[in-house]
């Protein structure tokens, strides 16, 4: 029995540590993971496979973690079943751990379509350290590599491969790339900043089967797009989207949507099981709702609400939105909230566009307040805009300033910056 049991020790579960020790030192706590170094930063995988970080670099706590914070950690192990009725958790291997407060942090997991070939070996993912690591074995051998995707994960996925030396060619099935965080016009920029960087960009495309080499059928040798060409290739990175893990609670009686359903307190429908992270559907405060939300700030807060309820401090998630902040071949790009809404008559839209420095600025109003923006190339002033969304504030009256070169904190009317900005 252990009185706080934890499956997932990425983000959401270690937030969720430093929040149980915080308000109870003693009561006897276990994390499951499958990976046997959890503690690093996801985010940094392409930064790893770059070698621009080195798995000490990325790690987001130290080794001693676990036994600092009086954890027992079962990892290289998976959760096989969880029983609510029982409050139980069934362990690869046959073991059975009984739990007072279960939270269930497993993430996401990349959705890998059926595809012919994609059993061969140079075929990976890119959410997981251990697929980083496979990428790195491979790449003394090979000089070009196909990643399916260009989403965020691909897209990193490319530079990553490009800054080794790689031949890379990223196809993306829509036509732009980066295309659920970004509008046409930034997506276009960011393709250009890739194309000189030596990235091959084929979109309205994808990979209809992956071919092996002609001496060595079960290996990578290129990939047939849909169109009928073959591309030569070393590796292909499948990057289409990652999905939440909830394969533990598909048959049971949890709230389930997309993920699993949670309220402001992290707390599912089950008693005493919680949930964060990827995994979980949790509150959005731009729609005011909850929704899928895979930011790893988002994972570890949630965590940490998680983990001050089970312990029995109150606290409340204040919940998130969209948002990416990321820079690919030194393009910083700064993406929040909703940024291609299907019908935008009902929006009022503010823009910037330098291209010869590479700069574009979009901001969203609707009913008066800021509901979305992408900055890319300076992304400057970023956070005092999302503040104002966040708080939903009114900006009618500010909006001819938002865009322009004097704007910011002190440049806000005197009661806004006193209300939202002045610390006292
Ligand atoms: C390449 C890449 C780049 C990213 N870049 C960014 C970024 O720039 N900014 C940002 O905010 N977010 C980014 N993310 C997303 C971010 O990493 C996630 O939001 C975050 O990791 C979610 O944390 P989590 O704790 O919910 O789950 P995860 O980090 O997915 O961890 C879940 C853990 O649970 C384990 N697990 C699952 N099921 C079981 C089981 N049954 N038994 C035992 N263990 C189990 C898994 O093995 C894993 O270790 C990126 C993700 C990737 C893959």
């Amino acid at each position: 029995m252990s009185k706080y049991v934890i499956i997932g020790g990425s983000a959401g579960g270690i937030g969720a540590v430093e929040a149980i020790r915080e308000v109870d030192p003693v009561g006897t706590l276990t994390v499951i993971s499958e990976e046997t170094v959890p503690q690093y930063s996801r985010p940094m995988i392409s930064e790893y496979v770059s070698r621009e970080a080195t798995l000490e670099s990325m790690k987001y706590r130290g080794d001693q973690f676990w036994k600092n914070n009086n954890v027992q950690a079962l990892t290289g192990r998976a959760a096989t079943k969880i029983d609510f009725t029982k409050k139980q958790v069934d362990l690869e291997g046959g073991d059975k751990i009984s739990y007072e407060k279960l939270l269930i942090a497993t993430g996401g997991k990349p959705f890998v379509p059926r595809m012919e070939g994609g059993e061969k070996d140079g075929v990976f993912t890119f959410t997981e350290l251990s697929s980083a690591e496979g990428i790195e074995a491979k790449l003394e051998h090979s000089k070009s590599a196909v990643v399916i995707g260009g989403g965020l994960i691909g897209v990193s996925a490319a530079e990553a491969l490009v800054k080794r030396g790689i031949k890379v060619t990223l196809v993306e099935l829509k036509d732009n790339i980066l295309n659920l965080i970004l509008d046409k016009t930034a997506s276009e920029i960011a393709e250009k900043v890739l194309t000189e960087a030596g990235v091959t960009v084929i979109t309205g495309q994808t990979v209809q089967r992956i071919l092996g080499k002609k001496d060595d059928e079960d290996t990578v040798g290129g990939v047939v797009m849909t169109d009928g060409k073959e591309i030569p290739c070393d590796l292909v990175v499948v990057a289409i989207g990652v999905i939440p893990r909830t394969e533990l609670v598909k048959e049971t009686d949890i709230k389930l949507n997309r993920g699993i359903v949670v309220d402001r307190f992290m707390r599912t429908n089950i008693l005493d099981v919680y949930a964060c992270g990827d995994v979980a559907e949790a509150h959005d405060f731009l729609i005011d709702g909850n929704r899928l939300l895979p930011l790893w700030p988002l994972a570890h807060l949630g965590g940490q609400v998680a983990g001050y309820n089970m312990a029995g401090k109150k606290a409340e998630y204040e919940g998130g939105t969209v948002m990416s902040s990321l820079k690919y071949f030194d393009l910083p790009v700064i993406a929040v909230g909703d940024v291609n809404p299907a019908d935008i008559s009902d929006y009022e839209v503010l823009v910037e566009l330098k291209p010869e420095k590479t700069v574009y600025k979009k901001i969203l109003l609707k009913d008066g307040s800021i509901v979305g923006f992408i900055f890319l190339g300076d992304i400057e002033r970023a956070g005092i805009l999302f503040r104002l969304l966040k708080n939903h504030v009114d900006v009618s009256e500010i909006k001819d300033s938002l865009l322009s070169e004097e704007f910011g904190i002190v440049t806000l009317p005197e009661q806004l910056r006193q209300e939202m900005f002045v610390v006292n």
